[in-house]
């Protein structure tokens, strides 16, 4: 993999759900010369090099070959989920001739970006075959969807009080006219999986807006794309994890990426950041490297995790909403973000370590703090360090729109945070 932007499109373009977002991660993986591991296998004979991919989250390692059960490490977290739209159970609907498709809201999403985009469906479904249960993956790129805004002339209250949406009335796509298909959805998704409808159990289906990711603006030094938040942190940390290939035996710090799901509704599952993944992960690969529990203890305690999430850059048309001594340039490097109240889990030495990656990879750094009377999202860093007790910086690429459908960042950010990851991957002493 090459840190270039047009490949942090395509990971973006391959990626329209969590599930998706994963299994690209792994391909790419593989791809880099990481070994896939099957974490319901007997983890006897790991590699140095590995990656578990499970369901929409991935653990992926590389550790010093012929090195202690686990040396101290640097680690770099994201999220492999984004806000959205996702089908309801019995999803088949329809009001006044239409037919419709019952969605319900996925985290903090900005709903009025939904309106009037062509959108498709992706996600996971269960399936019977043969008397067993499988999970498949389903992408479907077609525009089948569609929420129309109400008119203006239908809503003349919109100029003074501003667009107003109900979440359960006002965001049931359209799909076609005529009567209701009771049983439509579930045709449709067999249909595409080659299996009888009545084959087809539950399912984690999402729209994504079928508009590629693009780079615009005057001179095309910008970002355009849904999910961004937080698949170019994804992209970054797996550009890094790329270049620290195979580690030799006197590496100092052994390297792992976790990508988790979940974040945008609170990190709490099996998959999340406040879930047991990461640290199963850990505990495995100490055993099955001829150590035990004290090893993961002893070296969670000298790690490091950089928790890269995005960052709300300096926004042009309502700058009074930043802190005025701490205004994020798009584009003007990674982002370290600070909060008194714990919302981010960066401490003076984690940050001292990451700005040192920084000047190693020659890239600059900001300084995010939230403004006192604007209240601080949060991220997967203070979970995992919750979690795991790994000190923790929380970092992250400036981005305007943050949880719309369609969001922006700067073309350049992208690959200095992907260079700053890399140098965070490979000091030359664990506090280095
Ligand atoms: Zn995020």
């Amino acid at each position: 993999m090459t840190a270039d932007i047009a490949d942090l499109l395509a990971y973006l373009d391959a990626s329209p759900s969590p599930y998706h977002a994963a299994a690209e991660a792994g391909r790419r993986l593989a791809a880099a010369g990481s070994t896939a591991v099957d974490p319901l296998g007997a983890w006897a004979d790991v590699p140095d090099r590995g990656h578990v991919v499970a369901d929409g989250a991935v653990v992926a390692w590389s550790l010093p070959a012929g090195g202690p059960a686990l040396p101290p490490l640097r680690l770099v977290g994201a999220h492999t989920d984004s806000p959205g739209l996702r089908v309801k159970p019995r999803p088949d609907t329809g009001v006044a001739g239409w037919r419709q498709l019952a969605v319900e809201v996925y985290g903090g999403a900005l709903v009025n970006s939904w309106l009037d985009r062509d959108l498709g469906l992706s996600g996971r479904v269960a399936v019977r075959v043969d008397g067993r249960v499988e999970t498949r993956r389903l992408r479907i790129d077609r525009p089948l969807l569609r929420v129309p805004q109400l008119a203006i002339h239908l809503d003349r209250e919109i100029t003074s009080r501003g667009l107003q949406l109900d979440r359960q009335r006002h965001l049931t796509p359209v799909w076609g006219v005529g009567s209701v298909d009771v049983g439509g959805f579930r045709t449709l998704v067999a249909d595409e999986l080659g299996v009888a409808p009545d084959a087809v159990s539950g399912w984690e289906v999402m729209v994504h807006d079928l508009s590629p990711a693009a780079l615009v603006g005057a001179d095309a030094s910008l970002v355009s794309s849904g999910r961004l938040d937080d698949l170019c942190s994804c992209w970054a940390g797996l550009v890094a994890l790329g270049e620290v290939g195979a580690l030799g035996s006197d590496a100092p710090v052994g390297a792992v990426l976790v990508l988790n799901d979940h974040e945008e509704v609170g990190s709490a599952s099996t998959r999340g950041a406040g879930g047991p993944l990461l640290g199963q992960v850990l505990e495995r690969l100490a055993l099955a490297r001829g150590g035990g529990r004290g090893d993961v203890l002893a070296a969670i305690g000298a790690s490091a995790l950089a928790s890269a999430d995005m960052a709300h850059g300096t926004h042009p048309n309502h700058p009074e909403k930043h802190e005025p001594g701490h205004w994020i340039a798009v584009d003007g490097g990674p982002v370290v973000k600070v909060n008194a109240n714990q919302r981010y889990a960066t401490e003076p030495a984690t940050q001292a370590l990451f700005e040192a990656a920084c000047a190693r990879a020659g890239v600059p750094v900001q300084h995010f703090v939230g403004h006192n009377e604007v209240p601080c999202g949060s991220t997967i860093g203070p979970i995992t360090a919750t979690e795991l007790g790994v000190p923790t910086v929380d970092v992250g690429v400036a981005q305007l729109a943050m949880h719309s459908a369609r969001e922006l960042c700067g073309a350049t950010d992208p690959v200095r945070m992907a260079a700053a990851l890399t140098a965070w991957l490979t000091p030359d002493h664990p506090q280095a």
